[in-house]
């Protein structure tokens, strides 16, 4: 489903991805670990040109979205993102905040909108919320507007740059499930976490970065369980 080459990205003279090579398949559930700074959200970011690569190749479902002519918004609508603020629209209400994307750019009916957009508050646990407004609820029942929010546009990859990390502990947990359940349902998903317990649980398939670069790759098994690079025992020996 993706396809990256030789993914470079600096910002001035500094490089901050130094070639990564990946491919993930559809219905996967990829996770990447590793230390503050080595790169995971501007990786995550050059998926969907949120930062333009300075180097390589992404493609998108067969199609180089890295290519001159691609029209990027195209793509964006199939690829969702939850970041750690959860950035809803606080004028508007939980119904509102979910309907907007489909409305604006699908150009949907209302009906119809309003329509998917109640089933994902259910499966996000939150129908009683429909009316309420950002600021009246808790960081967990956010992100999970948040999730909600970015699968209304029926995405085909769904991108997490540590959805968890802004939260209280109590509230960790119920994020983690509404995205579990996401994974379990075929969801194709690249995941930035520190939820060493979820990647092992839920993940497919774990990357290790650092400084730019993926240090090491593999089954949760093989990368917590025994992993290469003294690196990557190093980072474990710190997390787990
Ligand atoms: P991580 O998510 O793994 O903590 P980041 O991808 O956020 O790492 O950042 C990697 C490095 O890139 C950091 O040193 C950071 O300061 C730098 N960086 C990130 N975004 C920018 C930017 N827009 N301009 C300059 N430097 C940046
Ligand atoms: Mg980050």
């Amino acid at each position: 489903m993706i396809e990256v080459k030789n993914l470079r990205k600096s910002f001035g003279k500094l490089e901050i991805l130094k070639g990564i090579d990946l491919n993930i398949h559809k219905g996967e559930v990829v996770v990447v670990i590793g230390p503050s700074g080595s790169g995971k959200s501007t990786f995550l970011r050059c998926l969907n040109l949120l930062e333009q690569p300075t180097g390589g190749e992404i493609s998108f479902e067969g199609q180089s979205i890295t290519a001159k002519r691609h029209d990027i918004n195209v793509t964006r609508e199939k690829m969702g993102m939850v970041f750690q603020q959860f950035n809803l629209f606080p004028h508007k209400s939980v119904l509102q905040n979910i309907m907007l994307a489909p409305l604006k750019v699908k150009k949907q009916q209302a009906a119809e909108a309003e329509k998917f957009a109640m089933e994902l508050l259910r499966t996000v646990g939150l129908e009683d919320k429909r009316n309420a407004y950002p600021a009246q609820l808790s960081g967990g029942q956010k992100q999970r507007i948040a999730i909600a929010r970015a699968l209304a546009m029926q995405p085909h990859v769904m991108l997490f740059d540590e959805p968890t990390s802004a939260l209280d502990p109590e509230m960790v947990g119920e994020v983690l499930e509404v995205m579990k359940q996401l994974a379990v349902n075929g969801m194709t998903m690249v995941i930035v976490t520190h939820e060493m317990g979820f990647a092992r649980e839920v993940g497919d398939r774990i990357l290790f970065m650092d400084g730019g670069v993926i240090v090491e790759q593999g089954t949760p098994a093989e990368v917590f369980g025994k992993p290469k690079h003294a690196r990557t025992r190093d980072f474990l020996s710190k997390v787990l």
